[in-house]
C-alpha cells in the first residue's frame, strides 16, 4: 500500500510516497509559488515527481496528506490561516483532490511530524510519543496509544503556548512567559543578546561581532569554549526547556518524548544537561519506568512521513 505526503512550507512544497510502515520510498522537492491554485499545482507536481522516483504511479497511491502550518479545519480540509504560504480560508484538501484524483487529508505540520515519528522514528515500537521541534517557535504533537491525538477542534498540543514565567516575555498568541519565548531558538537568541548587552567582555563577542550575528550555535560554541556567560545563558536555557518538557511529562507520561528542529542538533550536549534537569524536576523521577528522552530521527522527512500516514492514524 502506497500513501502520498506533502509538507508544506513557505520556501518549498515536499513530497514522498510512503508505504504503511512509513518507508520513504521517494521524495521531491518544488519551490512553494503564492497563491492558492499555484500551490495546489506545485503539490501535484512535487506528487507526480516523488512517486516516479519511486518507481510508481500517483494512481498507484490511496490517499495524500498534506501537512502545513497556521491554523487548519481537518474535516473540511480547509487551510484558515497560513500567513507564511499567504494562504487565509483555501479548501486546498479538495484542490488537490482534483488535481490528483485521490482523496486527501489535512493536519497541522507539527502534528504530522509527530507522527512520523512515532511509525518510523524515535518512536518505533511504541505506544505513545510527544515530538517537540525547537526553532523559530516551539511546535509540538503528541501519539497517545498509537493514535494522532489533537483536541475535539483540531488545537490541541500548542504547548508552546504554555506559559512557565507569568507576567513574563510577551509571545505573538497574546499571552505573556510562554514557553516558546524562551525555549525556541530565537528565544535562545535572544537571551544570549541580552547577556551580550550586559557582558561586553563575555566571548560571545568574538563569536558574533554585532548582535545580528547570535544564532542558534552561538552560545553552545563559546560555552564549549568556557565562556561564563554562554554558560549561565545556557543554564537558564535548558531550565525553561525543561520546565516545559516535565510539564508535558507529567501531563501526559509517554514512553517517549523527542527533541527535534536546529537546537536539537547540539545532540548530548543539550541532552545530558536536560535530563539531568528532568532526573530533579519528573514527577516519575522514581519509578524504574520513565519517559525516555531522545533526539527526533526523521529531520525534514518526519513532516512527509506523517502526513502521508494520517489517513491510516487518524
Ligand atoms: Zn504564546
Amino acid at each position: 500500500m502506497y500513501y502520498i505526503g506533502i509538507d508544506l512550507g513557505g520556501t518549498n512544497v515536499a513530497a514522498g510516497l510512503v508505504n504503511e510502515g512509513g518507508k520513504l520510498l521517494g521524495k521531491a522537492s518544488v519551490p512553494c509559488p503564492r497563491g492558492a491554485g499555484a500551490i495546489a499545482d506545485a503539490i501535484a507536481d512535487a506528487a507526480r515527481l516523488a512517486a516516479k522516483k519511486a518507481g510508481r504511479e500517483v494512481s498507484e497511491a490511496r490517499s495524500v496528506g498534506l501537512a502545513s502550518p497556521g491554523s487548519i479545519d481537518p474535516e473540511r480540509g480547509v487551510v484558515l490561516h497560513a500567513f507564511n504560504l499567504g494562504l487565509d480560508n483555501v479548501p486546498l484538501a479538495d484542490m488537490v483532490t482534483q488535481r490528483l484524483g485521490l482523496p486527501t487529508v489535512l493536519e497541522n505540520d507539527a502534528n504530522a511530524a509527530a507522527l512520523g515519528e512515532f511509525v518510523a522514528g524515535a518512536g518505533m515500537g511504541h505506544r505513545s510519543l510527544v515530538a517537540v521541534t525547537l526553532g523559530t517557535g516551539v511546535g509540538s504533537g503528541a501519539v497517545l496509544d498509537g493514535k494522532l491525538y489533537t483536541g475535539f477542534n483540531y488545537a490541541g498540543m500548542e504547548s508552546g503556548h504554555m506559559v512557565i514565567h507569568r507576567g513574563g516575555r510577551a509571545c505573538t498568541c497574546g499571552r505573556k512567559g510562554c514557553w516558546e519565548a524562551y525555549a525556541s531558538a530565537t528565544g535562545l537568541i535572544r537571551s544570549a543578546r541580552e547577556a551580550m548587552e550586559t557582558h561586553p567582555d563575555s566571548a560571545l563577542w568574538k563569536l558574533a561581532p554585532t548582535l545580528e550575528d547570535v544564532d542558534g550555535k552561538t552560545s553552545f560554541d563559546a560555552a564549549q569554549g568556557g565562556d561564563a556567560v554562554a554558560q549561565a545563558v545556557l543554564d537558564e536555557y535548558v531550565e525553561d526547556l525543561c520546565c516545559g518538557l516535565a510539564n508535558l511529562i507529567n501531563v501526559l507520561q509517554p514512553e517517549v518524548l523527542c527533541v527535534g528542529g536546529g537546537v536539537s542538533r547540539q545532540g548530548e550536549a543539550l541532552l545530558g544537561p536536560v535530563r539531568a534537569v528532568l532526573d530533579r524536576e519528573e514527577f516519575t523521577r522514581d519509578s524504574t519506568r520513565r519517559t525516555k528522552v531522545c533526539t527526533a530521527q526523521l529531520g525534514n522527512d518526519a513532516g512527509i512521513v506523517g502526513a502521508a500516514l494520517v489517513p491510516v492514524y487518524r
